[in-house]
């Protein structure tokens, strides 16, 4: 793989026509830079969206979506016939030439089943899965001919069903495969906040764990940071930004602080004080 890949993660929280728009022409200009940008999209929100509409009831499992077949169907409709295609359209209108496809394409991503929860508690959630290993084989023959990938988070299943996995972890474990120089994630909030609200610039590993343990790390940012510190082995740096402006890309590629930053040089940043309120 290059040396120079990055890895953008863009969440379906901060995702609108608008900001994909955007998001895309921002995309566009990293060739120019050097960088070979790969991105990874969710698209929560659009599949809720879509549910809806079709009045396909879901039932939850402490407080997790269970991914029936109607759903997962719902699911991979929305992940790679809409938000995949429109991020494909955008970056056609910005001049380049990009592929959507889900990681089930070239069994890119390759899953089992999911059976235990982030505290490792056993869990049936349906057709969602846990990522057993990554292929990145299908990527590089783009990346080579100047295509720009776009992956939605679906995976071959180990069994040979079909899995939906968190963005966050499925475009995490792309980054770690393909050894990405950055693993960006666009969200929408400015970055990680502490007890106090205030953003934390940076932090370390240690940091993660505790303001997980301590319950100022919940919802979406606990598959999000603890999918940006499992990288860390091969990743040199994880920027978590804000995706509703998306030329926070280019400030965060030119080192200018901005959202969080996450690397294994950081040691601990965070006081018990900002960690608990
Ligand atoms: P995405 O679609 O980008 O994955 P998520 O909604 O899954 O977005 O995750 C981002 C959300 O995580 C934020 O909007 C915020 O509501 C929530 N969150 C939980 N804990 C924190 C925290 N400590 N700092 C910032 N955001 C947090
Ligand atoms: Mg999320």
């Amino acid at each position: 793989m290059t040396d120079n890949t990055v890895v953008i993660k863009f969440g379906g929280n901060a995702l609108t026509d608008e900001t994909a728009n955007a998001f895309c022409q921002v995309v566009a200009q990293l060739p120019a830079l050097g960088y070979h940008p790969i991105i990874v999209h969710g698209g929560g929100p659009q599949i809720n969206a879509l549910l809806e509409r079709l009045n396909i009831q879901s039932h939850f499992v402490n407080g997790l979506r269970y991914t029936d077949a109607d759903t997962l169907a719902v699911a991979e409709m929305v992940l790679c016939g809409q938000v995949g295609k429109m991020l494909v359209r955008f970056l056609g209108k910005a001049d380049r030439y990009a592929v959507s496809i889900s990681g089930k394409d070239g069994k890119t991503l390759i899953a089992d089943k999911l059976t235990r929860d982030d505290n490792g508690n056993p869990v049936d959630l349906g057709y969602v899965g846990k990522i057993n290993r990554v292929n990145p084989a299908l990527l590089e023959h783009l990346i080579q001919y100047d295509f720009i990938p776009v992956v939605a988070p679906l995976a071959y299943g180990t069994d040979g069903e079909t899995y939906n996995i968190n963005a966050d972890y499925a475009a995490a474990a792309i980054a770690k495969a393909v050894a990405a120089k950055h693993f960006i994630m666009m969200t929408n909030i400015a970055g990680l906040l502490d007890a106090n609200q205030d953003i934390i610039h940076r932090a370390g590993i240690a940091d993660i764990h505790r303001l997980i343990a301590d319950n100022i790390i919940v919802g979406g940012m606990i598959p999000k940071t603890l999918s940006a510190v499992d990288t860390l082995s091969a990743v040199g740096e994880v920027n978590i930004i804000d995706g509703r402006n998306p030329a926070n890309l280019l400030a965060v590629l030119a080192k200018q602080t901005i959202g969080t930053t996450i690397s294994t040089t950081i040691g601990t940043t965070i006081s018990a004080a900002m960690s608990k309120n």
